[in-house]
């Protein structure tokens, strides 16, 4: 759906007036060119005169020499015309029918009405399910009159519980329309209005039966160029009738509430994702038993580590440790015992190491340390302290354990499983010197 720009919706052919005008030009202006409204231009405001404030000042015997400036008007709500169409939404549902559309400088380059928002949003996206008769159900006021009404009766009617339109029903059926629009072209033409409303209702009348979707109404009135839509039920008899304003902000109260709906939804799904993506991710990246790091995750640290050693000139080494025979450790104990080794042994290197440094379960009993910013003589004495830990520690059921070590130092420009392979050689080394011990690439 594409929600268009305000520019391109708004009605340019809007009659103004200047604030310091009388009210006798306003409406000789309106008159004139035969609008219901004229826009009043104040200097850095708008205000609006309908038909019915004529009718009303009228009944107020206001003198009609009176400025403008004077009288009690509307002020509209201001938007720029490079806005979009749905920053209006807030204003449909104040119950402001205009809504003025200003140019960069804030002169009026026109209006925007509620039926210029019908016609340019797609029904489509509007509610397919909503019926009239759900919104009739809304309690809303609703004038009938019959066809032997006089107008002038009607008129001051009108003006007293501000109706714009009034719907003339004979046997409970619709008959007729009067609205403020046929108000107008009576005074224009100064008949006589104390004649019967069937004289001058527009007839026929065309209405929408109460089943009918709010989409279908739109439609119905988009065709037609109506503001209103008379529902009927299935014996024809009037039911209501709904402006095309209540027919949107009853739509976009309904829209936007479903749009925060869907918001809060999205919004859970995408937490919801966020975290089941975290997990995967430390599935993905982790050694289930011990929870360091895999050899997946150790490949890729490794190359960030890599290229920040390059970067900032920094050396880096690796240790390769070893427990030692271990598979006597299962033979023995059993490998869930064995398997709890494993976990401890893990807590005593991660207890011995910076925050940094990146352990890993390389295979079986065998783990991998990445040290940034460590030479090969350091690497060794980190080396001989996790050695330490590790032979007195009091495993469960097992007592004590060793670990042999291979140290080498990460060189620029080689690959990790050149470094890896040295490291894996010095550990070797160690296992042959009796075990429990540490040897680097240096010994080799
Ligand atoms: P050394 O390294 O000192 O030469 O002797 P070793 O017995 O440790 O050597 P080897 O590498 O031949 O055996 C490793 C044993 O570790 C084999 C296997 O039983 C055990 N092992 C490997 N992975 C696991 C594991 O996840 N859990 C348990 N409980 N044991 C494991
Ligand atoms: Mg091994
Ligand atoms: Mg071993």
């Amino acid at each position: 759906m594409k929600f268009p720009n305000i520019y391109e919706i708004a009605t340019t052919s809007v009659v103004s007036i200047d604030i310091n005008s009388t009210f006798a030009q306003a409406m000789e202006k309106m008159l004139a060119n035969n609008h219901r409204n004229i826009v009043i231009v104040d200097i850095n405001d708008f205000y609006i005169l309908s038909i019915i404030d004529i009718l009303n000042i009228q009944a107020n015997s206001i003198d009609f020499n009176t400025p403008l400036r004077d009288l009690q008007l509307l002020k509209i709500p201001i938007i720029k015309k490079d806005k979009n169409i749905l920053e209006t939404l807030e204003y449909l549902n104040n119950s402001i029918e205009y809504i003025c559309v200003v140019n960069d400088d804030h002169s009026l380059y026109g209006l925007v009405t509620h039926t210029d928002i019908t016609t340019n949003i797609d029904p489509d996206t509007l509610m397919e399910n909503y019926r009239l008769q759900d919104f009739l159900k809304l309690g809303r006021r609703m004038k009938w009159v019959r066809r032997d009404e006089k107008i002038s009766t009607l008129i001051k009617d009108m003006i007293d519980n501000s109706y714009d339109n009034v719907v003339v029903v004979e046997d409970l059926k619709p008959i007729g329309i009067f609205t403020t629009k046929d108000i107008m072209r009576l005074m224009k033409n100064k008949t006589n209005l104390d004649v019967e409303i069937q004289e001058h209702m527009t007839t026929p009348v065309e209405s929408v039966h109460k089943n009918a979707s709010i989409k279908e109404a739109l439609e119905f009135i988009k065709e037609r160029h109506y503001k209103r839509v008379i529902v009927v039920d299935d014996n024809g008899s009037l039911s209501g009738i709904i402006s095309q304003k209540e027919l949107i902000s009853l739509t976009y109260s309904k829209w936007s509430t479903l749009m925060k709906e869907y918001q809060a939804e999205l919004h859970e799904i995408n937490l919801m994702l966020q975290n089941k993506n975290i997990e995967y991710e430390n599935i993905a990246s982790t050694d289930s038993l011990t929870g360091l790091y895999n050899r997946h995750k150790f490949s890729q640290l490794y190359l960030s580590a890599y290229t920040s050693m390059v970067q900032r000139h920094n050396d880096m080494s690796l240790i390769l440790l070893d427990i030692d025979h271990f598979k006597k450790v299962n033979d023995d104990f059993g490998h869930n015992v064995g398997d709890k080794a494993l976990v401890q042994v893990s807590h005593a290197l991660l207890k011995n190491l910076r925050n940094i440094d990146i352990v890993c379960r390389w295979g079986g009993e065998e783990f991998l340390i990445l040290l940034p910013t460590v030479d090969l003589e350091h690497a060794m004495h980190i080396a001989q302290k996790i050695r330490q830990a590790i032979e007195i520690l009091d495993i469960d059921i097992i007592g004590n354990a060793t670990a042999s070590f291979g140290i080498a130092q990460v060189i620029e420009g080689e690959e990790m499983k050149e470094v890896i392979n040295r490291a894996d050689k010095a550990l070797y080394l160690a296992k042959d010197c009796g075990r429990n011990c540490v040897k680097s690439e240096i010994d080799i």
